[in-house]
């Protein structure tokens, strides 16, 4: 039976978790953690009696323990299950709890492959209505296994409106079709600067691409998010804006998202 199920791996539901949302990217650098982190965040501060985790498998470049102002060991159950770090009341996983902050992160697959399996089994999450999933941009073989390893609920891809950053988030769209993991949309991120002095909009990365691609994969958009200072600013200091600045314009935009799930 080794034989028979090597290369047709059994998805199996993560203990304790009721729905597991994949955020992705097909490319690095257009807000995915920033999405994942306040995603959860705003999961949470929407209805307080659900019970909302986050998974960071950006195994190269793990960005959750920065963005929620977390770092350390996580103790051991006494079944040997790593416990989640908490902060701003979501649970929290990530490699970045078990290696360095430094370390260089030069893995060959296999270690890649235990690493993401450590994370995905061996975590006691106790009781989570939601598990958000922060994945690595890209659409290889971390994303497959996760998505061929464990029942997800959907996946919310997000992108800049620029034309290389949505030609990639169309990739990331296919895949999650052909492994059967519903897309729930997509999220425009940095789509508008309005200067602070002069109200001046500018489209930086152009103004409605994610829009079009949405249109062109039958989609919806799940939001539009400007690119702002504060929200740059709320992740680089561990401060996610939906937690410390609830009531900003910002935040709003990321709110609208919310109430897809
Ligand atoms: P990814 O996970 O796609 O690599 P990140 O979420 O790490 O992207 O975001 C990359 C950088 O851009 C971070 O410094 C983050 O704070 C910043 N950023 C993300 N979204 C916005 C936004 N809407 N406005 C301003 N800065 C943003």
């Amino acid at each position: 039976s080794q034989i028979m199920s090597r290369g047709l791996p059994k998805q199996k539901p993560i203990e304790g978790v009721k729905q597991v949302i994949v955020v992705a990217s097909g490319k690095g650098g257009v807000g995915k953690s920033t999405t994942a982190v306040n995603l959860a965040l705003a999961l949470a501060a929407n209805d307080s009696s659900k019970a909302v985790g986050l998974l960071d498998v950006d195994v190269y470049g793990p960005s959750i323990p920065k963005m929620m102002n977390l770092k350390g060991n996580p103790e051991l159950s006494q079944s040997n299950l790593m416990r989640p770090l908490l902060n701003y009341g979501i649970a929290c996983m990530s490699m970045g709890f078990l290696v360095e902050e430094t370390a260089p992160l030069v893995w060959r697959g296999l270690m890649v492959m235990s690493a993401i399996e450590k994370l995905l089994r061996q975590v006691d999450w106790g009781q989570l209505d939601y598990l958000v999933v922060d994945m690595p941009p890209g659409t290889g073989d971390v994303q497959l296994s996760v998505s061929q390893n464990i029942p997800i609920s959907g996946a919310v891809i997000v992108s800049t409106p620029q034309d290389i950053a949505l030609m990639d988030a169309h990739k990331g769209a296919e895949m999650f079709r052909k492994v059967h993991v519903p897309v729930l949309g997509l999220v425009q991120n940095m789509s508008v600067f309005q200067c602070p002095k002069c109200k001046h909009k500018t489209h930086i990365f152009g103004a409605d691409g994610a829009r079009r691609l949405a249109r062109t994969l039958d989609l919806d958009i799940l939001g539009d998010i400007p690119l702002h200072l504060n929200i740059r600013e709320a992740s680089d200091t561990g401060q996610p804006i939906v937690f410390s600045q609830p009531e900003s314009d910002e935040v709003s935009y990321i709110y609208k998202y919310v109430f897809y799930f």
